[in-house]
C-alpha cells in the first residue's frame, strides 16, 4: 500500500510539473544556478535538452570531489540562454559564483568552458558516447591540466601548464592578476572544503554506527534459541562489521550510502530478533525513523513538513516520534554539521549528505528518497532522477546529441562544441 501511495504521489507531482500548472512553480533563473554552484559543483536542470540522470550527476560530483580540481558544471535548457550566448552564460557563472576554478555549461546543445583545450578535447573524443561521457572526460582533462599534464586540442595545440587556458577568461572575469596563483588557491580551498565535507559526513555515520552498536548490546543474545533468530542475529552482526569497514574506507561523502544501507538492514534484523525474544510478530520491513535514523525502525507514517519546505508529506516515524507528532509537538530532528557552518537537519545541511540519506531511504526497492525529501535541498538535488528526460521536450533522449560537432565555433577562449545546431537573462 505504501509503495502504491508513493508511486501515486510521484506521478501526481510529475504531472503537476509537466503541465501548465508548472507556471505556479517559480521560474528558475541564472542566479538560482549561481547559488546552487556555490555549494554543489554540478547543476543539472532536468528541463535541459541534454540533462544528465541523477546517478550521472552524482558520479560527476564524486569525480570532481575525488580529483580535487575546482570545477563548476551547469547543464541547462536552451531557455536559460535567453538572448545571450552560451559563452555569456559561462562568463556570468564564473563572475557570480565567486570561486576561482574551471567553469563549463551545456546550454541546450552547446557546450562551452573556460578551459578551451579540456572542453574541446572532451567533446571531440567522447561526443558519440553521450553527455555524461563528455563531461566526465572534461573533468579528467581539467585535472590533467591542473596537475601540469597536457591535453591536445583539435587544432593540435596543447595546453601544457596549469592555468594557461584560463588566463584569457580570468581576464574576462576581472581577475587578471596572478591567475596561476588564484587557481592554486582555489584548488587548496576546494580540497579543504572536500576534506571538511567528508569529515562531517563520516562523523555522522560513525554516530549512527555507535547507536546501532548500542542496540546490539541491548539484546540478550544468550536467549536466542531458534535457527531463524540466530540467522537474523548473525546477519545483524555482519551488517555492523560491514558498516564499520565501509566507514573506515570512505573516500567521498557519497560512499556513506554503503554504510547507511548496512545499518538499515542491520536494524531490521535486530528488530526481528527482539520481536521473537519478546514473543511478538516480526515487524514489517520499514525504513528508519525520518527524524533520526538512530531511533531505529519506523513503525508508521506521520504527516510532517520538514524545515525548509512548504509541503506536508508522509514520513516514516518511530513510536516515540509518532507520539510527539500526534501531540502536535516537534520531534527532535537529527542535526548535522552543515557545509555553510553551524548545525542543520541532515536534509538541509548540504549535498554531501545525499549518500547518507539515500542509503536509508532508497533501499529495499522502496525508494522513498524523492517523496520524503521532496522540496528539501537533498530532494531538489534528485529532481533530475524523478523526471528524467521526459521533461525535455520532443527531441529525444538526453544522451543523443543531434547535429554537428564544432563548426569552428571555438572562439573567444571558450572550448567545447555544439551538440545541435546579448541582453538580460530571463527565467525559465
Ligand atoms: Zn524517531
Amino acid at each position: 500500500m505504501r509503495r502504491v501511495l508513493t508511486l501515486l504521489f510521484a506521478v501526481v507531482l510529475a504531472g503537476l510539473v509537466a503541465s501548465p500548472a508548472a507556471a505556479l512553480v517559480p521560474a528558475t533563473t541564472i542566479d538560482d544556478v549561481v547559488v546552487s554552484l556555490q555549494t554543489d559543483p554540478v547543476y543539472n536542470d532536468p528541463k535541459a535538452q541534454n540533462a544528465l540522470t541523477a546517478a550521472q550527476a552524482d558520479e560527476l560530483r564524486s569525480q570532481i570531489s575525488t580529483g580535487g580540481s575546482a570545477i563548476f558544471i551547469a547543464v541547462l535548457p536552451e531557455a536559460a540562454r535567453s538572448s545571450n550566448s552560451t559563452e555569456d552564460v559561462v562568463r556570468y557563472l564564473q563572475q557570480n559564483v565567486g570561486e576561482p576554478g574551471t567553469y563549463a555549461a551545456i546550454v541546450g546543445n552547446q557546450f562551452r568552458s573556460t578551459s578551451q583545450s579540456a572542453a574541446t578535447n572532451a567533446f571531440q573524443t567522447q561526443q558519440g558516447n553521450g553527455v555524461y561521457a563528455v563531461l566526465s572526460q572534461f573533468v579528467t582533462n581539467v585535472e590533467t591540466i591542473d596537475s601540469g599534464g597536457t591535453v591536445t586540442t583539435p587544432s593540435g595545440s596543447q595546453s601544457t601548464e596549469s592555468g594557461s587556458a584560463l588566463v584569457p577568461l580570468l581576464v574576462l572575469g576581472g581577475l587578471a592578476a596572478g591567475a596561476g596563483g588564484l587557481v592554486l588557491v582555489g584548488k587548496r580551498r576546494r580540497d579543504k572544503a572536500n576534506a571538511m565535507s567528508l569529515a562531517a559526513v563520516k562523523s555522522t555515520v560513525d554516530e549512527d554506527i555507535t547507536a546501532f552498536g548500542e542496540s546490539l548490546d541491548s539484546v540478550d543474545s544468550s536467549a536466542i534459541n531458534t535457527e531463524e533468530n540466530r540467522a537474523d542475529w548473525m546477519a545483524a552482526l555482519d551488517q555492523y562489521d560491514k558498516a564499520k569497514r565501509s566507514s573506515e574506507a570512505m573516500k567521498t561523502p557519497a560512499e556513506a550510502a554503503t554504510v547507511t544501507e548496512a545499518l538499515d538492514e542491520g536494524r531490521f534484523r535486530v528488530a526481528c530478533v527482539q520481536a521473537r525474544l519478546s514473543g511478538e510478530p516480526v515487524p514489517d520491513r520499514r525504513p528508519p525513523c525520518f527524524f533520526d535514523a538512530r531511533h531505529g525502525l519506523s513503525v508508521k507514517d506521520v504527516q510532517y513538513t520538514p524545515a525548509g519546505t512548504a509541503q506536508p508529506r508522509d514520513v516514516p516515524a518511530c513510536a516515540a516520534c509518532s507520539a510527539v507528532i500526534e501531540d502536535g509537538l516537534d520531534p527532535d530532528v537529527r542535526l548535522v554539521a552543515a557545509s555553510s557552518g553551524g548545525r542543520q537537519p541532515y536534509w538541509q545541511a548540504g549535498p554531501e549528505y545525499s549518500g547518507y540519506a539515500s542509503g536509508y531511504y532508497r533501499g529495499n526497492g522502496m525508494d522513498l528518497f524523492s517523496t520524503v525529501l521532496v522540496g528539501t535541498m537533498l530532494g531538489n538535488m534528485m529532481m533530475g532522477g524523478m523526471y528524467g528526460g521526459g521533461w525535455g521536450g520532443a527531441d529525444g533522449g538526453g544522451s543523443d546529441f543531434g547535429g554537428d560537432f564544432g563548426g569552428g565555433d571555438f572562439g573567444g577562449g571558450f572550448g567545447g562544441g555544439d551538440f545541435g545546431g546579448g541582453g538580460d537573462f530571463g527565467g525559465w
